[in-house]
């Protein structure tokens, strides 16, 4: 069966996590207070209705004990935001995911059960700042604090080169775990491969060394 979403809260960000999945194929019930933020919806979501989060009988009505995921997407409300997940996990939705505008709320949504907390301006802000400092860099994931995968766009000098005598592993610590040439990826990537000009290596390694290899001219 396909996986079921809702979303609550059909503003910038709710509304963007909605038709992401929606596009990708998935069920998605879009959730709102707001009548036309929920008209605005429909094109992107299986359903859209009017409902509070905060009224546990509107919650039980909607069916939303039977869904996998609900994203509580509502931020500048906070006393709303922490009442949803506490209703929610109260019904017995399996995972709740709630955005948090600052750290105070984010432990408090943590403390009424949301199994994970999202902070998109705080994340966003820094990996703006990633991305000004590692121009380079194209995309990351954090792994964990010290460790992260990169997308790196290959240095001019290091092009024409084969993984081997590049030997990334040695020189800068770090695994390639594939290159990607155009839309074409290689996830198994031969060690007497030649980088391409404007090819993109995938590579794990810790945050300093990583650093390290981005800025590279
Ligand atoms: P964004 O930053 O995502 O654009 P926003 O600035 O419009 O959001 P938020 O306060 O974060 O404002 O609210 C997001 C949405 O959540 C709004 O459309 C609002 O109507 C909705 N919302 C607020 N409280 C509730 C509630 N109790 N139940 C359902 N929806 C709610």
């Amino acid at each position: 069966m396909t996986e079921q979403y809702a979303v609550i809260g059909l503003g910038r960000f709710g509304l963007s996590i909605a038709t992401k999945l929606f596009e990708s194929g998935k069920e998605v019930l879009g959730v709102d207070v707001n009548e036309e933020r929920v008209d605005d919806a429909h094109p992107y979501t299986t359903h859209a209705l009017i409902a509070d989060s905060t009224d546990a009988e509107a919650l039980k009505s909607i069916g939303i004990r039977n869904i996998d995921t609900v994203i509580v997407a509502i931020g500048n409300d906070i006393q709303a935001s922490i009442l949803s997940v506490l209703l929610l996990k109260e019904l017995g939705v399996k995972k709740v995911i709630a955005k948090a505008l600052n750290k105070l709320h984010g432990q408090v949504l943590k403390k009424v059960g949301a199994d994970w907390v999202v902070y998109p301006e705080r994340d966003m802000g820094i990996r703006v700042a990633h991305q000004l400092l590692s121009p380079n860099v194209l995309n990351f994931i954090e792994i964990s604090k010290d460790y992260s995968v990169e997308e790196v766009k290959i240095p001019e000098k290091m092009t024409e080169k084969t993984l081997r005598e590049l030997d990334l592993r040695a020189k800068f610590n770090l695994t390639v775990i594939a290159i990607r040439h155009g839309h074409e990826i290689n996830i198994t990537p031969s060690p007497d491969k030649k980088i391409a000009r404007g090819d993109v290596l995938v590579v794990i390694g810790e945050n300093s060394d990583l650093e390290q290899f981005s800025n590279i001219e």
